[in-house]
């Protein structure tokens, strides 16, 4: 029978189904009937499971300060959704994840050998109190990871685990007794309440199965994190709509429950990569509605709660226009601008829009407010003071209008014409936007605000640097998807090299950069931007960069890189390369190479030595033994050369076949007589040897004939590889004169 094995996900969800049954019991459920009972033993299979995984991914973990601040991060992001579903139990003692967190700590505080042992112990002393003065667990988390971390086995873990969760069920139940008698916890549970902490042993069950593997890799580790705060929520939620909602609240909720879809939702498609101009367009169009819309609002409302409605709509809309301009100007002027102005931005939308709402009780956006019937044609609100709130938010709005000020004027100064007008086309919206309210102190307009007459403007100005001067990039964008597909790496840059725009395989082959980076920090590109086209090798294959410009509207505004995967076309060049410079038969250089290195060395005025090595009666050798035998002769020659050849660099020596029995080699180096003539003798005993070896002996032997190239000797000059070749012919038809497995030297 196949044993039954649980990998890691399979344990996660246990766990996590294990808390809910829990979580459900202590929201719904009487706790000491029969179900919640059952419901809250269930619920025992959670902690030990979790533990488990803190011990183990102490173990495993790359980054532990990642790990740790993880865990900060979702213990913080716990405490309210905790709170709110927790705080009659609990009162100021903490979720899950920060006992986990604190055994966390104590273990890497035990493992961090560099400080002293007493050192060591404090810290987790410390942890200790910690945990029983706040843990939601009381120590319980702490031991049960030392036990799962430090136990070398799963039974020894095992017998630990089961002696300390009996101890700890103990001292708790003395503790009870005690309580019982003296009255000094807040907690005056009873006896049989607190049985079910006994059953924290059934995770043994669970966690014998497992089998150490990781498990499915479509639920991320993420998710288990995010979970724990949401089911709170979720569950707290339900709880208050069975008990307390009333139809408003429902009526109230629905509503905002859909707004956040509708903002999911749109932050999703947004996250699709629609094109910049569709993102900004979006926005700015869709906020831009609104705040006129606010207005409309405003002066057709008839009565201060409407009029006041509509105020809220307009101030919504303005934030978040503001956040439309920031994004605009971030793709317009090639500026990465940071995320925390989002944050901030967010912030004070959330800060703005609370005031707002909160304005009887607080006063603090309006100091007090009435309807107007008699000023002007139309009943309109009357603002009778101004809350610090509102100075803040003026103040804010004049930041980020100077900031975007700042940034257009920067850019347009350094941009391309074509920016230059897309980013005065801004600033004029800009201009328009706040034209209003400067208008507004001349009492023209009887009091009133009028941004919706300069709304119009801002609308166009912004919509012709966005249609006029290309913007418009949903063209782009159908091509960055088919782009991705492709193998060829894509990169446009901007004149101050900016990324503006690259393809997935660019990542592939020159690692993280973001959009906005500097390119030119890239590996290779800023080289192959000053040659417009370079060669380079990445990981065993070859890449050919290309830069071409990027026109718009006849000015240069940019660049783009591409990069080919040319490894193939390499590879077949180099085969081709090496069939025709190599000799069939032999495997080293042939006439051709040979040819071409010698002109080399003769324009370059080298000194060195060209050897001509014929084999003595050949033809005799092939009459005897045959044209096998003779092949034989060849290649032990050019073996014999291969060896010589290995000892130095090829600059130094290279030897070739010229065709038939006939080799050479070109030495630089010393051209004394006496070098010249003990390598000559070398290479003739060498060659001897090597054919005895293979069983031939003396069938055959050299005879060398060496021309000289010595530029220090006027007068001597070899004009060309023909004149080279000459002079040594010669000389070997001397030494074969001289009657065979000798050498001559051309004087
Ligand atoms: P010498 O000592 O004067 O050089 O006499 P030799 O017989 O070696 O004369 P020569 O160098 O002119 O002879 C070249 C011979 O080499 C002619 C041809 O039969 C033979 N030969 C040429 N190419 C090959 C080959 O690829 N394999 C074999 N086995 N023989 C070849
Ligand atoms: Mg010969």
């Amino acid at each position: 029978m196949k044993k039954l094995e649980l990998n890691r996900t399979h344990l996660k969800l246990i766990a996590i189904f294990a808390m809910v049954i829990d979580h459900t019991a202590w929201g719904f459920v009487d706790f000491m009937s029969p179900l919640g009972q059952f419901m809250h033993i269930i619920g025992r299979l959670t902690l030990p499971i979790m533990c488990y995984f803190v011990a183990e991914g102490y173990r495993h973990t790359k980054n532990l300060k990642a790990y740790i601040f993880r865990m900060v991060n979702f213990a913080i992001i716990t405490i309210i959704p905790f709170y709110v579903f927790f705080h009659e139990e609990y009162y100021y003692r903490q979720n899950i994840i920060f006992d986990l967190l604190l055994a966390l700590l104590a273990l890497a505080t035990m493992e961090h050998v560099a400080w002293k042992k007493t050192t060591r112990i404090l810290i987790v002393a410390g942890l200790f109190l910690v945990s029983m003065a706040i843990g939601g667990w009381v120590v319980m988390p702490i031991v049960y990871v030392f036990i799962f971390y430090y136990s070398g086995n799963f039974k020894t873990a095992a017998k630990r685990f089961t002696l300390a969760t009996v101890v700890m069920e103990t001292v708790l139940i003395i503790m009870i007794i005690l309580n019982q008698q003296y009255h000094y916890s807040v907690y005056d549970w009873t006896v049989e309440e607190r049985v079910y902490l006994i059953f924290f042993v059934i995770a043994l069950i669970p966690l014998y199965f497992y089998n150490g593997k990781k498990g499915s890799d479509k639920i991320p580790n993420i998710f288990f994190y995010h979970f724990y705060p949401t089911h709170f929520i979720v569950l707290a939620y339900i709880k208050y709509f069975i008990t307390s909602a009333t139809w408003q609240d429902i009526y109230i909720h629905a509503h905002v429950i859909s707004l956040v879809i509708g903002f999911f939702l749109l932050m999703y498609v947004l996250s699709q990569r629609p094109s910049r101009a569709q993102v900004s367009v979006t926005f700015f169009l869709t906020f831009g509605t609104m705040y006129v819309f606010g207005f409309l609002l405003e002066i057709t409302a008839g009565d201060v709660a409407g009029a006041y409605a509509a105020t809220k709509l307009q101030y919504l809309a303005l934030c978040m226009v503001f956040v439309a301009v920031t994004y605009c100007n971030q793709e317009l002027c090639h500026v990465r601008m940071p995320r925390t102005l989002y944050c901030i931005q967010a912030v004070v939308t959330v800060v703005v829009m609370y005031y707002l709402f909160t304005y009887e009780e607080n006063h603090l956006f309006y100091t007090g407010l009435s309807i107007n019937t008699t000023a002007g044609p139309f009943p309109r609100l009357e603002i009778e003071g101004y809350g610090p709130v509102f100075y803040g938010f003026v103040l804010y709005s004049a930041l980020i209008c100077a900031l975007h000020v700042g940034i257009g004027i920067y850019s347009a100064i350094h941009g391309t014409t074509t920016q230059k007008k897309r980013l005065s086309l801004l600033l004029y919206a800009l201009i328009a936007m706040w034209g209003a309210y400067i208008i507004k102190p001349l009492n023209i307009t009887n009091g009133y605000e009028i941004p919706a007459l300069f709304i119009p403007f801002t609308a166009f100005f912004i919509t012709q640097a966005l249609v006029r001067y290309n913007y418009l990039d949903s063209v782009t964008v159908n091509f960055s998807s088919a782009l991705s597909r492709g193998q060829t790496g894509v990169l446009v840059m901007d004149r101050n090299h900016k990324v503006l725009y690259h393809n997935e395989s660019m990542h592939g082959l020159f690692g993280a950069f973001k959009k906005f980076d500097d390119a030119f920090k890239i590996p290779y590109v800023e080289e192959a931007f000053r040659k417009k086209s370079s060669t380079i090798e990445l990981d065993g294959y070859t890449y050919e960069m290309k830069v071409e410009p990027v026109l718009e509207q006849g000015h240069h505004t940019g660049d783009i890189l591409w990069v080919y995967d040319l490894t193939e076309h390499y590879q077949a060049y180099d085969r081709v390369l090496e069939t025709s410079n190599h000799d069939d038969l032999t495997g080293i250089y042939n006439r051709r190479w040979m040819e071409n290195r010698m002109e080399q060395a003769i324009e370059n005025k080298e000194n060195g030595a060209f050897f001509m090595v014929d084999l003595d009666k050949f033809k005799h050798v092939n009459d005897t033994y045959g044209h096998q035998v003779g092949d034989m002769a060849l290649i032990v020659l050019a073996s014999c050369l291969k060896r010589y050849k290995s000892k130095l660099s090829e600059n130094v020596f290279c030897a070739a076949r010229l065709g038939g029995d006939e080799f050479c080699i070109y030495y630089r180096g010393e051209t004394t007589r006496e070098a010249l003539s003990e390598f000559s003798m070398n290479l003739i005993t060498d060659y001897d040897e090597e054919l005895k070896q293979n069983g031939y002996d003396n069938v055959t032997s050299l005879s060398i004939g060496i021309a000289i190239l010595n530029y220090e000797k006027p007068g001597e000059e070899v004009r060309d590889f023909g004149d080279l070749y000459r002079r040594a012919d010669r000389a070997l038809y001397r030494a074969k004169e001289a009657g065979r497995k000798t050498f001559r030297i051309y004087e």
